[in-house]
């Protein structure tokens, strides 16, 4: 891997800021999803490896949560200049382990690092309150307290974005840190511990581990000293390690599975509203739990929206991250598989393919952007996320029809709701189940907002002021027998 920076690229596990081997010698392989090339090996860690991350955690945490605010906020803010200053590589690395375009890479850094710069703030601003007594000379307020070794458990679609997003948060708060990456994209995880360690994060504070994801999340969940378990990846694991938390009764803050409606009202120009479907469904090859998985078209303007959708869609560029092209690979070939056998499927049940013609897939992970029309409720592209390039069409000519067929679904992650109709807006905002609504844009992510979905698809939220409540214990405390004003 050609990197300005070469000592960026590890391949071991960083703990108690020492770069760490597997002791059973066990590792795995990290491939490039466009060339399938192998890009290098990780460890597979023993589980006393995985337990020993826990203890240094828990002894960091004592230390690095009694820092002052500031020197806690002057460390991520060092973060957060790195990751800018090797915005670059750390864009270069990414593609090459994820697949996604050079440019949504570089993207997917800024937005990462924005995470810390903001939460390196916020983190200032953990209040307490006072509250006015109901009990005679007493005084009594809250106080807010870091919670703890904080674990996470994050996914291969967003592989810096959605370590920082957390980790940032939790650092902020004064708890410590034990991240497990996902296993294809590991490399993203440890280029943020290096450049951690020269930020002054001291050895403990931020741990990444790799290892078998069944054995790291029934130790990491099942382990007292963990309080609180934040995972962003699908429903399916999310359930999982919530079970596996059960028994030491931790927080758990889960971002799941998304299956976005995306509605386009009658008053929309049809190719205003093509073109930002397109931006909403093909980002990271529509690897994306915001990615539109449903877009329901008002009849009056279906078959223009169709046209205009498919001549956009003619324009995007498949090929290598590494070239100047839109969409990249899938992460890999059961990915492409579950693509072709939901297409298939969607056919079977009478949906009309548009676009899409897999015989120019630029290689075996590859799948060409589709677009499928007239779906329907029983079809698998309605019920489940996509999670690739095809986009899923249907019309429909009322409003509580189409808020109704929005909802019907295990998830409520985000909706898209295009129309300049303010009573419409309205409507469409209130009555869609999902746990953010963004009308007329694509864009609706970053630091300030609380992101996190309703339903099946999580709990908890991330960013915010309520991404940093997630990693606070409320104190209460009644100081009695307080003097009074008048000194009595
Ligand atoms: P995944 O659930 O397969 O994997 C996520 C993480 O869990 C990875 O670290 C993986 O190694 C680990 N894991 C996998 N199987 C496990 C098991 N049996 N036990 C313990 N850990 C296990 O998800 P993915 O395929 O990496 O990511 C795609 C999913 O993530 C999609 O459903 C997508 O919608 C969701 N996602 C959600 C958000 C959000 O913020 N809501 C963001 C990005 C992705």
């Amino acid at each position: 891997m050609k990197l300005n920076d070469p000592r960026l690229f590890r391949q071991l596990a960083y703990i108690d800021g020492k770069w760490t081997h597997s002791e059973s010698g066990d590792d795995q392989a990290v491939f490039d999803p466009a060339s399938g090339e192998t890009l290098g090996h990780v460890p597979l860690l023993a589980a006393h490896q995985i337990t020993h991350a826990v203890d240094v955690a828990q002894r960091a945490f004592a230390l690095w949560r009694q820092l002052n605010v500031e020197a806690r906020a002057a460390r991520l803010h060092k973060w957060f200049d790195l990751l800018q200053e090797h915005r670059e590589d750390l864009a270069h690395i990414m593609t090459l382990e994820q697949g996604k375009p050079l440019k949504d890479a570089r993207g997917e850094v800024d937005y990462g690092a924005s995470f810390i710069q903001w939460f390196a703030e916020e983190g200032r601003r953990a209040y307490g309150e006072t509250i006015p007594s109901h009990i005679p000379n007493a005084a009594l307020g809250t106080l807010k307290e870091p919670i703890g070794v904080a674990a996470m458990v994050t996914p291969w679609n967003f592989p810096l974005a959605m370590i920082t997003r957390k980790a940032a948060a939790a650092l902020a708060a004064g708890c410590t840190v034990v991240v497990k990456p996902a296993n294809e994209t590991p490399f993203s995880a440890l280029a943020l511990a290096e450049l951690a360690e020269r930020a002054g994060i001291p050895a403990g504070v931020f741990n990444v581990i790799t290892g078998e994801p069944e054995r790291v999340s029934e130790l990491l969940c099942g382990d007292d000293r963990v309080k609180s378990v934040s995972f962003t990846g699908s429903t399916r694991v999310g359930r999982l390690l919530l079970r596996q938390s059960a028994d030491s009764v931790k927080r758990v803050a889960l971002e799941l599975g998304g299956n976005a409606p995306f509605i386009v009202c009658e008053d929309m120009d049809p190719d205003e509203a093509a073109k930002a479907a397109i931006d909403a469904k093909f980002q990271t090859a529509g690897q994306d739990c915001l990615a539109a998985n449903r877009i329901f078209v008002h009849r009056s303007l279906y078959d223009r929206f169709l046209d205009c959708f498919a001549e956009r869609m003619k324009n995007l560029k498949v090929g290598n991250g590494m070239m100047d092209v839109d969409i990249g690979p899938l992460i890999h070939g059961r990915a492409v598989e579950m693509a072709n056998a939901m297409v298939d499927d969607a056919l079977s049940k009478g949906a009309r393919l548009i676009a899409g013609d897999q015989r120019m897939a630029p290689g075996t992970n590859f799948f060409m952007p589709t677009l499928l029309a007239d779906i329907t409720s029983e079809m698998r592209v309605f019920r489940e996320e996509t999670f690739s390039p095809v986009a899923a069409v249907c019309a429909f000519d009322d409003y509580d029809a189409v808020i109704e067929a929005a909802n019907d679904t295990e998830y409520g992650l985000a909706a898209y709701v295009y129309t300049y109709d303010v009573r419409r807006i309205w409507k469409l905002l209130r009555g869609l189940e999902y746990g953010m609504v963004s009308v007329n844009s694509v864009k609706m992510t970053g630091p300030p907002i609380p992101f996190g979905g309703v339903k099946q698809s999580g709990l908890g939220r991330e960013g915010a002021r309520q991404g940093l409540e997630e990693y606070l214990e409320t104190k209460y405390y009644c100081l009695g027998n307080m003097p009074t004003l008048s000194g009595s």
